[in-house]
């Protein structure tokens, strides 16, 4: 039902949106400005999402039965959260279009399969093996040498479910850590190192009728595998950022996806870009453009999900982004959480506060970002990270 020239779905209209997250929550914010009804299906009641849309559907993405309830009075879904079974994304399917199709989360919630995608699109990626055993483990090592990285198949963000393999002896335990599992070996990719200059993303949207707008690169930092600040221009010659540009593109046209998608790179010291995954969904690295953009990535995915055009990706000035985690709550490490100092980070001029009203803080979680806009990305990080410093009460880190 996802696929096809369908006639556009208008304001009015009610849609879906699978998980319950900040993406969720800012894709129904998005959609309510532009007059539409939003209904989050969540596993979880106390969601960002619950928040924002006006009726929240709270059950088990593997109940068939409530998917095909909640999506009922809907006119079209789409997804916050990739890591659904693909059981969901067709229950959902048969009642209602679903944007992206669910195929779409198939290929791409397993990193095997993205990477036979990749290949057989003609995508760099980084050298990698497909493991399903310790013996399948330590040829592979032999083939693609140390150091690497050993991530599952499946079910894995933010680095999580990965090790990095630098010595021989690191080979064993990453297999008994990630590879055995009660039910029996669990699918692995190990990955060669990739000694990149940098990181960046590009966050596309694709209409139903074929139509593509990408957003400008972003250069993304990472801290503990977590994306920790994005800016825009990334700072790179012309052909690089061409070349990741049109790599998304064609990784959009070749997935067939109607929605919004991320796709991820390393660039490496010769100026090659490597897909290293794809998110089909809006990503935490498009956030700035909510303030950087003419179009949102949120609007952006209401626009694609909708068959509306596209909107204008032209950014208006130079943008950065940082994300609050978790631990700015927890300034000495441990102990009682507290609040951070809110007004001090809005004292540096230009910085915008999105908090996603998550109630728990934990180290690690999102909790919210920052976003400036400057002259230059530099200045524009400099202000996001040193809000940052002061929101978080021992003024130490950023
Ligand atoms: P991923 O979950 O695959 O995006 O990995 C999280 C982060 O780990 C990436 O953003 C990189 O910073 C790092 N990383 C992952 N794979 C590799 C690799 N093959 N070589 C070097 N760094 C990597």
């Amino acid at each position: 039902m996802a696929r096809g020239t369908d006639s556009p779905i208008l304001p009015g209209a009610t849609l879906g949106i699978l998980g319950g997250g900040q993406l969720g929550a800012m894709f129904a914010a998005a959609a309510k400005r532009m007059g539409y009804r939003v209904e989050a299906i969540s596993d979880v009641a106390d969601c960002p999402a619950a928040r924002i849309c006006d009726r929240t559907h709270v059950g088990d993405y593997a109940d068939a039965a409530f998917l095909a309830r909640a999506a009922a009075g809907l006119d079209a879904v789409t997804f916050e959260f990739e890591n659904v079974p693909a059981a969901a994304g067709r229950a959902l399917a048969a009642v209602v279009p679903v944007r992206p199709h669910p195929d779409v989360l198939f290929t791409t919630q397993d990193r095997a399969r993205e990477k036979a995608f990749l290949v057989r699109h003609g995508c760099a990626c980084a050298p990698h093996r497909v493991v399903r055993s310790r013996d399948e483990l330590h040829a592979a090592v032999r083939d693609l040498g140390l150091p690497a990285v050993l991530k599952t198949a499946a079910f894995g963000y933010d680095g999580k479910g990965q090790a990095k393999l630098t010595a021989a002896a690191d080979v064993d335990p990453a297999w008994a850590a990630l590879g055995d599992a009660p039910t029996g070996p669990r699918e692995l990719v190990l990955e060669g190192w990739v000694d990149f200059d940098c990181e960046i993303s590009v966050v596309a949207a694709r209409g139903l009728d074929g139509a593509v707008a990408a957003f400008a690169p972003s250069r993304n930092a990472h801290a503990h595998h977590i994306l920790d600040v994005s800016s825009v221009p990334a700072g790179l010659p012309e052909p690089v950022l061409a070349a990741a540009t049109d790599t998304a593109k064609h990784v959009l046209a070749a997935l067939d996806v109607v929605g919004v998608a991320c796709v991820e790179f390393f660039v490496t010291r010769d100026g090659r870009v490597l897909v290293n995954e794809i998110a089909p969904r809006t990503h935490n690295s498009g956030h700035l453009t909510i303030e950087a953009c003419e179009t949102s990535q949120f609007e952006q995915q209401v626009r694609a999900v909708c068959g509306l055009p596209l909107g204008s990706t032209r950014q208006v000035a130079p943008a950065a982004m940082a994300n609050l985690l978790g631990d700015c709550w927890f300034p000495a490490g441990d102990g009682a959480p507290r609040e951070p100092d809110w007004a001090a980070a809005l004292a540096v001029p230009g910085v915008r506060l999105h908090l996603y009203g998550k109630s728990t803080p934990r180290p690690g979680r999102k909790m919210g970002h920052l976003t400036a806009l400057a002259a230059t990305a530099d200045e524009a990080v400099a202000r996001v990270t040193e809000a940052r410093r002061r929101a978080r009460r021992d003024g130490q880190k950023s």
